[in-house]
């Protein structure tokens, strides 16, 4: 997925990054105030705030 089409959740502070085990890529989201899987991209957020360390974070993988 590219950052294009991801928008702001690729760099948030909230955002975990999720592969599933058939290979799917997800993007939760863990601020109390938004959506758990926000529609991407996500090109304005409220509660956007950038991530210390950068994007991307590691996949995980897990069910979303
Ligand atoms: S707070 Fe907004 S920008 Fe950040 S992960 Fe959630 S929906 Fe994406």
């Amino acid at each position: 997925m590219s950052a294009a089409s991801i928008g702001l959740c690729r760099s948030c502070l909230h955002v975990r990054r999720v592969v599933s085990v058939r290979g799917s890529e997800f993007f939760r989201c863990l601020a109390p105030q938004t959506p758990k899987y926000p529609p991407l991209p996500v090109l304005r957020c409220g509660a956007y705030e950038p991530a210390p360390d950068g994007p991307p974070k590691p996949p995980e993988a897990s069910r979303p």
